[in-house]
């Protein structure tokens, strides 16, 4: 049978009435030839120490299914985590999936804050659960007071990134335990993708509060974002339940390998970090003295508001290979493109590439 008769046979295999609805979600990845400064990804490599394992590593690990948990035990370590708090993941995005699949009833509701991360959103639609977004205000900033409203006794899982995709807002540490405590009945996942580039973390109240989970990936400071690799971070008695349905070869064998030495390399990680502190307050500084608004990031990324040119201001970037990501389409981001800040060399590489672009496209403010 060929495949194109296959397809014409009148479909009687329907999805789940969540599946069907939900939306799907297309980032723009092909070709990705150039300097990226788009997908918030580390712009230069992994930690050389990460690179000498990736020479060693044999065919025969290949050949085996990866076990996860040593690489676990050497992480709890690190983190001074107990080790069933902590589970390894297919990046961040498979920490969502988890959570939502652990908890999500479609009569349940899931707090999320808008713009943010897409994946919240998707992991939480496809379970049919209703999703009640908070719009932050023009300012961007975490929205606390309505979070707090938008909480109800369905609310079973609240997911927030701080500091937040893709604004750069950060969420006060008080006001995450005090919501812990206000939805006793709600997993609150805290993503820390970004943490390196601001610092502040609730990781170890994990230990004590039965209802937090956090977040961290390999992704963006470790730039191992190929390897997909992230982290969960939980209470015991709340993991046991989540590690139930996980596959368990989630992680791949070259990832397990790779990660010890990426942790143990903490000279690369804040060389990398500082990097990208002194690149934002570069990109800062050019972005005032242009009359570029923006806001104040927290994370590896800058958003700006180009207005009506956005289109044709990304597009500029391009032709002189520099790529940048086009948010207009988010809530609240009408206009508004996002810009990765990596090395001090990458970023000016990019700053240069911007003002090449605005006089293109004879960018003036709005005033
Ligand atoms: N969380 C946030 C807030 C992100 O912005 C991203 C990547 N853009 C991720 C998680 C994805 O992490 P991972 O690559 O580990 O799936």
């Amino acid at each position: 049978m060929s495949i194109d008769s296959a397809t014409s046979v009148p479909q009687k295999l329907r999805p789940r009435e969540a599946v069907e609805r939900m939306h799907e979600y297309h980032p723009p990845l092909a070709g990705r030839d150039g300097l990226r400064l788009d997908f918030n990804e580390n712009t230069f490599a992994p930690s050389p120490r990460v690179q000498a394992v990736l020479q060693r590593i044999a065919a025969d690990t290949l050949t085996k299914y990866p076990e996860r948990h040593h690489v676990e035990r050497i992480v709890a370590e690190h983190f001074d985590l107990a080790e069933e708090a902590v589970l390894l993941t297919n990046g961040v995005d498979e920490a969502i999936h988890l959570l939502c699949e652990t908890y999500l009833e479609p009569q349940h509701e899931v707090v999320i804050v808008t713009p943010t991360f897409s994946m919240y959103a998707l992991y939480a639609e496809a379970t049919g659960a209703r999703i009640r977004e908070v719009q932050a205000d023009s300012t961007l900033q975490f929205p606390y007071q309505r979070v707090q409203e938008a909480i109800g006794p369905n609310t079973r899982v609240i997911m927030l990134a701080s500091p937040n995709n893709p604004t750069g807002a950060v969420v006060e540490t008080s006001f995450l335990l005090e919501l812990a405590a206000a939805a006793p009945q709600a997993a609150l996942l805290v993503d820390e993708a970004y943490y390196h580039f601001h610092g502040e973390s609730v990781l170890s109240v994990t230990a004590t509060v039965p209802n937090l989970f956090v977040a961290r990936t390999f992704s963006k400071a470790y730039g191992l974002a190929g390897l997909r690799i992230g982290l969960l971070v939980g209470h015991p008695d709340a993991m046991r339940f989540v590690r139930k349905v996980s596959s368990p070869y989630n992680v791949n064998s070259v990832a397990l390998e790779c990660l010890p030495e990426a942790l143990a390399d903490e000279a690369y990680i804040s060389w990398y970090a500082e990097q990208v502190l002194q690149s934002r307050t570069a990109a800062e500084r050019v972005l005032t003295q242009l009359k570029v608004p923006y806001w104040p990031s927290h994370a590896n990324f800058i958003l700006m508001n180009i207005g009506g040119k956005h289109k044709a201001f990304v597009d500029a970037l391009r032709r002189q290979d520099v790529l940048v990501r086009d948010r207009s389409s988010d809530p609240g981001c009408d206009g508004c493109v996002r810009i990765t800040l990596g090395t001090i060399e990458h970023t000016e590489r990019g700053l240069i590439a911007l003002q090449n672009a605005l006089k293109e496209i004879q960018w003036q403010p709005e005033s």
